[in-house]
Formats: structure tokens, sequence, C-alpha cells
């Protein structure tokens, strides 16, 4: 489908979609009826999965796992499924963008950046999948030879947020596929078709069936059944720390399952005195606004030099306020519609804590009213002390907290004085000090002089309550395999009992 100018508004009546096991389309589930956040019109209607459905797209997983057409093929065949992936991925950008923005609410044009990275991550997967490999010991001995093989863990167990549906699932998915695993995935109920729409897209690629499997429904019944599973070897799971810590509960209560865990965020921005103050300004606005803030890496923790903070605070509030809000299908929009009623009610109530805890606004902090929509001005916070709610929660929306620092160390253990690790940034023309930094802040992600700049070769994920494991590069494939050692004798055996 090709997205032309005339299309660009919700759909007349909403698109139904089935669920995808074994390479078959289901349909005949009670439906969830997903309403646009930027049009308030139903747009898609979503299978509510039931537990039976789940274990019957595990077998399939299962099947397909032992059946090794998938798993044993040789690398440059996965290969070459990846990289056609990508191809169609390229052809049918306009439509998975359009989807995209009517569930989540995000404007089309970053949509469609979504989607080239999330081509990216294919085709750095397809690389990968070539490269993966063993070990081997030529150093036991005269006669003792060792090799360490790289195994796919089996089947996984994927489960993604609302936030960015198809990037998250691609920053994953293609780097599973390059493992040899196979795969039942399970977006957030809110934002489930364009998870549904890669179904077809990697059927035309040439995946076998029953590699790739989507159930759709509730966290509370099918994401609590995922992490249950007995026959799930890996469970990824992307979203909020409490869920996360439930997945780790049922792991243990279950079979163990390995998890691979994307979790909240906190992240603080370090502004020095001496860093080019508007390029940082800049980069502060953006790194709490893009994507309304309902990012994980989202810059939420302003720690900046307090022999500059008045202006810096004032640049930062000026730039937040010239910000595009609005219709996503405007190419002018920046920011579009949170996501989901509840998102919204949770971001205002903290910004009216803020307020009644003694926090100064300084810019927005108000809801931009217009029919039947839901837009949150972006928003900044000063004067905010550390034991604050807005300078200890993960909120979520774009809202921001201003600290002031007078040395580096005090600015280091601001930085680091919250529960989470996941990203962290500084600007400063010093050298010396953006490594002194860089080394000292607890992130798994860090940016000098940047912010939210990467591609999926490297790898990503989270310090402390942010996470466990890698997702994406090399890192990210190894982390669905498992190592086997394998020694080789190659003499007679010396006998351990005498003849
Ligand atoms: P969430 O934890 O509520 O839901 C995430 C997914 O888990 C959804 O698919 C949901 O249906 C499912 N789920 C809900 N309850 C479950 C349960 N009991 N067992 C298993 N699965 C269950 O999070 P959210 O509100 O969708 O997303 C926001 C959160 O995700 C934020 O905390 C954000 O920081 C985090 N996040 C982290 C990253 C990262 O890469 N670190 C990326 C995006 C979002």
């Amino acid at each position: 489908m090709t997205v032309t100018k005339e299309c660009l508004s919700a759909p007349v009546k909403p698109r139904d979609f089935g669920f995808f096991i074994d390479g078959v389309w289901h349909h005949g589930r009670e439906m969830y009826e997903r309403s646009s956040p930027s049009h308030n019109q139903s747009v898609t209607r979503i299978a509510c999965c039931t537990t039976q459905d789940l274990n019957a797209a595990v077998a399939a997983a299962r099947t397909a796992f032992d059946r090794g057409n998938w798993t044993q093929q040789p690398g440059a065949e996965r290969a070459e499924v990846l990289s056609r992936t990508a191809t169609l991925l390229r052809e049918r950008k306009d439509e998975i963008a359009y989807w995209e923005v009517l569930e989540n609410g995000k404007p089309l044009s970053q949509a469609k950046c979504e989607v080239d990275h999330a081509i990216a991550c294919f085709e750095t997967a397809a690389g990968a999948t070539r490269l993966l490999h063993g070990s081997t010991f030529n150093t036991l001995g005269p006669s003792l030879f060792g090799m360490v093989l790289r195994e796919p863990i089996g089947v996984v167990g994927l489960i993604t947020p609302w936030n960015f549906p198809f990037m998250i699932l691609c920053e994953r998915l293609p780097f599973i596929l390059a493992s040899g695993c196979t795969v039942v995935v399970k977006p957030a109920e809110v934002t489930s078709a364009t998870t549904l729409l890669m179904a077809d897209i990697l059927a035309d690629a040439g995946l076998p069936k029953g590699v790739y499997n989507v159930v759709t429904g509730s966290g509370s019944v099918i994401g609590q059944s995922m992490a249950e599973h007995p026959d799930i070897d890996m469970l990824s799971f992307t979203g909020s720390t409490k869920v996360g810590r439930s997945c780790i509960k049922a792991s243990a209560e279950s079979n163990l399952k390995k998890l691979g865990l994307e979790l909240g965020g906190k992240n603080p921005i370090i502004v020095c005195g001496d860093s080019n103050l508007d390029d940082a300004a800049d980069a502060v606005a953006f790194g709490v606004s893009f994507n309304t803030g309902q990012c994980c890496v989202s810059t939420s923790r302003l720690i900046v030099d307090q022999s500059v903070a008045d202006d810096f605070e004032q640049r930062v509030s000026e730039k937040m306020a010239k910000i595009r809000v609005g219709n996503p299908f405007d190419p002018e929009t920046q920011i579009g519609a949170i996501t989901t009623d509840a998102q919204y009610k949770v971001i205002l109530d903290y910004i009216d804590k803020g307020k009644a805890e003694g926090a100064v606004l300084l810019c927005g902090g108000h809801q931009i009213v217009r029919e039947r929509e839901r837009y949150i001005a972006p928003t900044l916070f000063t004067h905010v002390t550390p034991d604050m709610t807005i300078a200890r929660d993960e909120i979520f929306g774009p809202v921001l907290s201003s600290f002031r620092f007078k040395t580096v160390e005090e600015a280091i253990q601001l930085a680091n004085d919250t529960v989470y690790g996941l990203a962290a940034s500084v600007w400063t023309q010093d050298i010396s000090k953006a490594f002194r930094v860089t080394r000292r802040v607890k992130a798994g992600r860090f940016w000098v002089n940047t912010i939210m700049s990467g591609g999926p070769e490297t790898p990503i994920g989270g310090f402390r309550q942010s996470g466990w494991g890698r997702e994406a590069g090399l890192a990210g494939v190894e982390e669905y395999t498992q190592l086997k050692t394998v020694h080789i004798e190659t003499d007679k055996r010396s006998h351990w009992i005498a003849s």
C-alpha cells in the first residue's frame, strides 16, 4: 500500500487484524478496539488471544526450532532472508509508518525514520548472521583439543511496549532470528498493528513457517503466561521495571528461563559551563520532548553548572516553547499526542506533584486543549531538589527537572542519584572532563556532546534497575545463544584403573 496525500487521515472504519501462528492467520476472538490518540477515532481491532492460543504459538515455535530448517540453516541463508526483509520493509515503509502513527500518535516523519532504523537493524543482523562463531583452544596440551560451539538458545518470547512499537520490535527480532532462534511475540495491546504487518513481510522474505508467531492481548494474561511458560527458553522483555520484576519472579517459579530486560530510566544530562550552551540547550529540549518524552532514554534530569544555570534554563525554555506539537500527519509537527489516556493522566499528575512540592515551573506544565486530542506542552521545572517525586520517578512524558552543581564531583553524584542506569550525557569542551564523567556515571549508554545518537551496530541496555543483558550489535545476537564446550582427545587414553 502507498500512503498518498489524500489518505493521510484516520481510516473511515477500523482495520481488523487476526493473530499469526505457524504461518497461518487466525480470527474469531473477542476484539479490542484501538482508538487513535490524535484523532480519538477507532483505527484498529486486535484479537484478544487466549492462553490456548499462546500454547499453540509456543508449540509451533518449538516444532520449527526442532525441525531445524531455520535453526540449522547456514548463516548465509539466514542472512539472505534478513536482507530480503530489509528490502520489503523499504517497499512498505509508508504503510508501516501510517499504522504506527494511528496507534501511537507520533509524527509521520518520525515514524518513517523509525522504519529506516528498523531496516538498518535487519541489515546489521544479516551481516552478524555470517560472523557468528564459537572459538577453539589448542592450548590444552599436545593431545587435547577444545572447542566452544555457539548454539541458538531455543524458543524466545518477546514482549514489547507501546512507545516505539515497530522500532523496539526491530531492535530485537532480527538479532533473535540471526541467532537461529524461533520466536513468539506479544506486542503492547494498544500498538499491535505493525508487529502483525511484520508477519506477512517475513513470510514473503522466505522465513519458514513457525519461526515468527504473534499473539496479541493483555499483558496480565498473555504477557504473564509467557513469563511463566515452561517451554519458552528465553524471554526478552521491554517495558516498566515493575513488570520486569514480575517476569524475574515468574521465571524463577517456572523453568528458570533466561531473561533479557530493557526497563525504565531517569536519564541525566550534565551541562558544564564550558560547553556550547546553544547546542546543549537544543539537545536538552530534543532529549526530553522527542516522542513526547515517552522514551526510555529520554533526558529527564538536567544537571547544569550553577555559573550558567539561569541563562541555560532560559535558553532551554525558549526552545521548548517553540516545539511544534500537533497533528501527526502534518509534516511540520515535531511531537504528537500522548499515546494512552492512562499515560496522559500520569504525566499531568506528575506536573501537579512538581508544583505542589515546590519546584518552579519555567515553561509548559499544561495540556494543549484541542478537540478530541491528548497533547501536553513540553515542561521545564527548575530548582528541583533530589527528594522531590519528579526528581526520582520515571515520568515517561515531556517533563524535565533541572538541578544545579558547583563541582564536577557533585554533578556525578547527582547523575548517579537514582536506582536506574539506562542512559546519560555530558556536554563540555574539556576532553579530560568528558572522559572522567563518562567513566564515573552509571549508564548503559553514554553520549558526549550528542544525545540519542548511534545505530544498530552498537549494543543497547541498562545498568542497575534499568535492565539485564544487551540488544543489537553482535552482542545482541550472542545474547540469544548459549555456549557448548567440547573437548576432543586425539591420543590413546592413559587408564585410571590398572589392568
Ligand atoms: P509495561 O511494563 O506496562 O508493558 C510493557 C509490555 O509488557 C506490554 O506489552 C504489556 O502488555 C506487557 N505486560 C504488562 N503486564 C505484564 C505482565 N504481568 N507480564 C508480562 N508482560 C506484561 O510498560 P509500558 O507502559 O508499555 O512501557 C513503558 C515502560 O517501558 C517505561 O518504564 C519505559 O522506560 C520502559 N521502556 C524501556 C525501554 C528500554 O529499552 N529500556 C524501551 C521502551 C520502554
